[in-house]
């Protein structure tokens, strides 16, 4: 009979397009809830970095100032504090990020899947940077016990200088002009832990000297001090650590490591000045090859590990 058939056939289409629809939904489910599982599995991964090395760079200070700063920067990039568990290291070394979101399907639900789990992970070091790729400045610290917020002479003045060294090295070429160069801009070159460099004998005094450091000087507008600054100013000044007193004439000194300050201002005797150059040393975070089996001076950089 043909209504019997139809009715067989029409009840097989629908058993038929009730299996498609489930299919479709399906895949549908699959595209847009696993899309959205793998987008924020990124975004969470790339969060976890972030406040891992953020936080990571007050491990120098302390470890609640570290996981403090790691949740901040989890908040700051979308994502609940709740998220995540920070751990510091007992040595203060390293930082820990563990952490896990739920992300609500939407498709997936008519399956019986409401929710899928998305882990993050990351773990960041913080230690002594064992080499300067630009920016060190011609002066010279013969100290390796700096006490933080202290104030250190890093080129002595007129009534100074009893080795022929005052506390400039050269980088560079030798001359007023480079260090002047050098002085207000940085060194444009790279210097490592075990570098040996030349002193630079003499107190000199030339109208690049001074110009370096009003240039230094005059750029801060924020009244800084050591232990209140803006990041990055002119006056924040990165120096080669040497052992040891300054030697006699023009001689070769290694560098064995690197050390931070906040320049002072510099007093002037006309017309250029054989003027007194020093800072308070800080402890600073850069960015940098870092070696944790290095002697730490203070300057440091943090790094991803996994
Ligand atoms: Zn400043």
């Amino acid at each position: 009979m043909p209504g019997k058939l139809l009715k067989s056939e029409r009840g097989s289409i629908i058993v038929l397009t009730a299996l498609v629809m489930m299919v479709v939904c399906g895949l549908a489910g699959l595209a847009v809830d696993g899309g959205l599982l793998y987008i924020t599995k990124a975004k969470f991964q790339n969060a976890v970095d972030a406040a891992a090395l953020a936080g990571s760079q007050s491990l120098y200070e302390d470890s609640t100032l570290a996981i403090n700063t790691a949740e901040a920067y989890i908040e700051k990039n979308g994502f609940n504090k709740d998220t995540i568990n920070v751990y510091v290291s007992e040595t203060n070394k390293s930082l820990q990020i563990e952490g896990e979101v739920q992300v609500n399907y939407t498709f997936m639900r008519i399956f019986g899947f409401n929710q899928g789990i998305v882990k993050a992970s990351a773990t960041a070091i913080s230690g002594p940077i064992t080499s300067i790729d630009s920016g060190l400045r011609p002066l010279a610290i013969y100290d390796t016990n700096l006490e933080y917020g202290k104030n250190y002479v890093l080129k002595e003045g007129a009534q100074g200088g009893a080795t022929g060294n005052y506390g400039y090295i050269r980088l560079g070429a030798a001359g007023a002009p480079q260090v002047g160069e050098n002085l207000k801009y940085g060194y444009d070159g790279t210097i490592k832990v075990g570098d040996k460099i030349k002193t630079q004998p003499g107190n000199i005094s030339s109208i690049h000297i001074r110009e370096g450091l009003e240039y230094l000087i005059n750029n801060c507008t924020h009244g800084c001090t050591y232990n209140n600054y803006q990041e990055g100013c002119s006056r924040i000044i990165t120096v080669p650590v040497f052992e040891g007193t300054p030697p006699n004439g023009a001689k070769y000194v290694t560098v064995r490591g690197f050390a931070v300050f906040i320049l002072d201002p510099v007093v002037f005797t006309p017309p250029y000045g054989h003027s007194q150059i020093s800072g308070r040393f800080i402890q600073y975070t850069t960015s940098g090859s870092i070696d944790s089996g290095q002697t730490d001076f203070g300057l440091r950089g943090v790094k991803l590990t996994k």
